[in-house]
């Protein structure tokens, strides 16, 4: 999603007639666009912020923006804590950026923080060098995990008109696109609160018409919102790629609960079950957090099971980090670095054990 953004943010640029540098010497404008879904990325993000002071310092006309989730978690008291910054906007202000630049070149701070705006126009987005694009189907979030600040940064759950989507997407294919990913923190729940009756296999099945398209992507799925219809639509649908990015996030059901994921980890292994029933030639990918507070080496345990009894195609692993505003922040019994380190390197070793064993059962002979 955040390179979603970053490419809508550079379109409208590009549409506005600025150019690109690879030289921040040269730049008249810099901006930062931010992940704050993890502190270690809000971190770097924060120290990249404050070495371009330097450029400033040699060109007091540049102008600085800072993007994305960042800004929209602290608000303007980042200006005070980095006063070489001139512009500050949230996911959902990007639609304003002329407005803000026009400020900005005035000598004025600008911010775009909590933009109720709709939906935005991304018939402005180019098509990609290897005729791939990202197009964001909806915004935000209603499930607030409680370790995630999305539903904080990126608002409540708003999905885009799919005559809007499909008018985007022609325009991406009329530029040679092939290839699109549908982004949406949760594609699955696609379509809640619209006018229309429509839901995320809907779509799918709309944007399948789109002659020029050859092959449809999507992420992310919730495991909850994993209907019958969506399975059927995937495994029927030629242009649709077979893969699933479904985040299980822990194997332990008291974790599960705490996190306010609303599945327990049999679910999570029944719909795994039904998805490679349905579409046997399905990858599946998910997420794991090790170190959620109040994870005791039993629930650890039981993530380790999960992943022995699930053969994943590919994982993403994270060491719980402690977000402001999220309900996880408040809790006690955090977990030490170093244990969440430790935890970290199981899981790839699990992992990895896990594929080589699946690997050896496929080599002719071995058995
Ligand atoms: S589903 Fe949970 S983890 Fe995913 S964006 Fe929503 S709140 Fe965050």
């Amino acid at each position: 999603m955040n390179v979603a953004d970053s490419e809508r943010i550079k379109s409208l640029l590009l549409r506005d007639g600025y150019q690109e540098t690879a030289e921040p010497e040269e730049a008249n404008l810099i901006i930062l666009n931010t992940c704050a879904v993890r502190k270690h990325a809000e971190d770097k993000a924060l120290a990249r912020l404050n070495s371009l002071k330097h450029y400033k310092r040699k060109n007091p006309n540049l102008i600085i923006g800072l993007f994305g989730c960042i800004p929209s978690l602290y608000g303007e008291k980042l200006f005070r804590e980095f006063p070489h910054l001139n512009i500050l906007c949230g996911p959902k202000g990007i639609g304003k950026i002329d407005f803000l630049l026009d400020k900005a070149k005035n000598g004025e701070k600008a911010a775009a923080l909590d933009e109720k705006d709709g939906f935005f126009d991304d018939r402005c987005l180019s098509a990609g060098k290897n005729k791939e694009a990202l197009l964001p189907i909806m915004q935000g979030c209603d499930n607030f995990c409680s370790y995630c600040v999305v539903p904080y940064t990126r608002g409540r759950e708003r999905s885009k008109p799919s005559s809007q989507i499909i008018e985007e997407l022609r325009n991406l294919a009329g530029q040679g696109v092939k290839e699109i990913t549908l982004l949406g923190q949760n594609v699955n729940s696609y379509g809640k609160g619209l006018a229309e009756k429509i839901d995320f296999a809907g779509l799918l099945k709309l944007v399948s018409k789109i002659k020029d398209l050859e092959k449809i992507k999507f992420m992310t799925s919730h495991p909850e919102d994993i209907s019958q219809n969506l399975l059927e639509v995937i495994a029927s649908g030629k242009k649709i790629e077979k893969r699933l990015h479904l985040p299980v996030q822990s194997g332990s059901d008291f974790i599960l609960k705490r996190m306010n994921r609303g599945y327990s980890a049999a679910d999570y292994k029944r719909i795994v079950q039904k998805a490679r029933e349905f579409i046997p030639e399905i990858s599946i990918s998910t997420d794991i957090i090790v170190g959620f507070p109040g994870e005791k080496e039993e629930d650890f345990q039981q993530t380790l099971k999960l992943l022995r009894e699930i053969c994943f195609d590919s994982i993403y692993a994270f060491k719980y980090s402690n977000r402001p505003k999220t309900a996880a922040g408040g809790f006690k019994e955090q977990v030490s670095e170093e244990e969440k380190e430790r935890r970290l390197q199981e899981v790839f070793k699990v992992y990895r054990e896990r594929v080589k064993r699946t690997k050896e059962a496929l080599v002719p002979g071995a058995f």
